[in-house]
């Protein structure tokens, strides 16, 4: 899996899809650039949000609100007293490290070591293996499940304590080595907020401390009378946003998974007191549907209800995909409570209160919000449509089987050879169809060769022009998927591809 995981990392490189950032001054880290076709994908994930937000909800609008904010607004929502991670240092390697990561880490070893015993048996047994059995009276395996039911629930109260030293005494216990040099000298734990601040304006009086948003929420929330006024919504509604944010996050590591400037979809669904949770329901369905809908398969998709919520919260979930590191976090759906709006008006002093006409009161609303990173689809996108395919012939291909909807070049045109009038013939195809969707001209190297170039980017559908072309307009289409060609007539290349691309 690891292999996999280098293989797209490279991949994503090779083809233009995703670029370390300030690569010739040695990168920056957790930060990266998207590429030619990097972006291209990347704005159809946004499209295929967007639309089906905006489109296909007619009480969801959107909005696109300033990064930079009042400062306030980050003490009201809690940003300033409490977005922190608590962090620990090595105090041999200098490395620094998250205190909650570092014991997640360390539990699922536990979780693999049991596992490894399991598969172990099972291949020893065969058939007549009973799982459950063995779970329940190996000595071993209940040795590690007794010490990591332990491990969790001290972990999990000093979580729900906030108890910082008992974080630290974990890792000591459980002797936790730093993984780079296998030392246990660590200092203590200490609350590291996540937010970038920088300054704006040089008065007389001094410049005034700003941040970099951490989530696009807040710009909803601040805004929610404005849209609901000008736009006259009624409750329930929602409002929609696509942006960047930024967290200074500790351990930045798994390519895009978690950076530090990166963007996010979310939406606001606001509603009222006592509708929450049904709403919550909703949209926890709604949005599973809209992942799955891309087909990349029911399996890879499972709900991580949270046990312990925040405090503004009374339900949350999230949506976790199998990426090639294991199931993670791709979306989050929160039931927010009236939580931000009522921190709002008592930090600014404004109402933020709706009136109702069918109940003919006023109140704060609730919310339901609903948050996706989109670098983390991206992420699920790439290493689900990677795929190497042995061909006959003892040939492999690499080839991403993107969905055509999200795919960065939805057809490519090539002629044959690059002689007879089939260059020409080829670009007066390119010249007619460009208008309609992505399209990529090529002529270079031998047919094969450009086709496994196409493969390699995800095209969904390769049209070449041939001599046939010329004497009875007609064109091959190939399927990147099967491979299969088929011949259309020219007239006809538009609508079966538009059909097939649409978003
Ligand atoms: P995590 O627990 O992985 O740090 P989170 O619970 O802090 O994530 P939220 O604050 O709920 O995340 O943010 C909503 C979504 O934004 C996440 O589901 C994720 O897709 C995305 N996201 C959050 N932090 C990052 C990051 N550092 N890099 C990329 N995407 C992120």
């Amino acid at each position: 899996q690891e292999d996999v995981f280098k293989k797209i990392v490279s991949h994503c490189k090779e083809y233009g899809f995703v670029f370390p950032s300030s690569e010739i001054y040695d990168g920056l880290g957790a930060v990266y650039d998207y590429g030619q076709l990097g972006v291209e994908l990347k704005n159809n994930i946004k499209k295929y949000w967007w639309d089906s937000m905006t489109l296909l909800h007619e009480n969801v609008v959107g909005i696109d609100s300033a990064i930079f904010m009042h400062p306030t607004i980050w003490k009201a929502s809690g940003h300033v007293d409490a977005f922190n991670d608590p962090l620990i240092d090595n105090k041999d390697s200098k490395k620094r490290y998250r205190a909650d990561v570092l014991i997640e880490e360390y539990l699922a070893r536990i979780d693999e070591k049991i596992d490894k015993e399991v598969e172990k048996a099972a291949r020893r047994f065969g058939e007549s293996f009973d799982e459950t059995m063995f779970r329940q009276t190996n000595p071993r395996v209940l040795e590690n499940q007794k010490r990591r039911d332990e491990v969790h629930a001290r972990f999990a109260k000093a979580l729900n304590d906030g108890n910082l030293e008992e974080l630290r005494q974990i890792i000591v216990d459980c002797e936790i080595a730093c993984p780079i040099s296998g030392t246990r000298n660590w200092t203590e734990v200490r609350q590291f907020n996540l937010m970038f601040a920088t300054e704006m304006g040089s008065t007389a009086d001094g410049a005034m401390k700003v941040y970099l948003r951490p989530e696009t929420a807040q710009g909803i929330f601040v805004n929610f009378l404005n849209v609901q006024k000008t736009g006259r919504m009624k409750i329930p509604f929602g409002i929609a946003q696509i942006g960047k944010a930024f967290r200074n996050e500790i351990v930045a590591r798994q390519f895009i998974f978690r950076m530090r400037e990166f963007e996010q979809m979310e939406m606001q669904f606001f509603v009222a007191p006592g509708t929450e949770l049904q709403w919550f329901e909703y949209w926890k369905q709604e949005r599973l549907k809209w992942h799955k809908a891309l087909g990349f398969g029911d399996e890879n998709y499972q709900y991580h209800d949270h046990d312990k919520l925040a405090h503004y919260a009374n339900a949350a979930t999230d949506i976790e995909f199998r990426m090639p590191f294991g199931f993670k976090e791709v979306e989050g759906i929160h039931s927010r409570t009236d939580f931000d709006l009522s921190q709002h008006e008592k930090y600014s002093g404004k109402k933020m209160q709706y009136f109702d006409p069918e109940l003919n009161t006023s109140y704060v609303p609730y919310v339901v919000e609903t948050s996706i990173g989109v670098d983390r689809m991206f992420l699920s996108v790439i290493s689900s449509a990677y795929c190497e395919e042995q061909l006959e012939g003892g040939e492999t291909r690499v080839v991403l089987k993107i969905p055509a909807a999200l795919a960065p070049v939805k057809l490519a045109v090539l002629p044959l050879v690059k002689k007879d009038g089939l260059p020409e013939k080829a670009t007066e195809i390119m010249n007619a169809l460009k208008f309609s969707f992505a399209c990529q001209y090529d002529e270079k190297d031998s047919i094969g060769r450009r086709y496994r170039r196409q493969d390699a980017i995800g095209t969904p559908y390769c049209v070449t022009i041939d001599h046939q072309t010329l004497a009875d307009n007609t064109v091959t289409v190939r399927d990147r998927d099967t491979m299969e060609q088929k011949r259309v007539t020219i007239d006809e290349i538009e609508k079966e591809i538009s059909l097939k691309t649409d978003i």
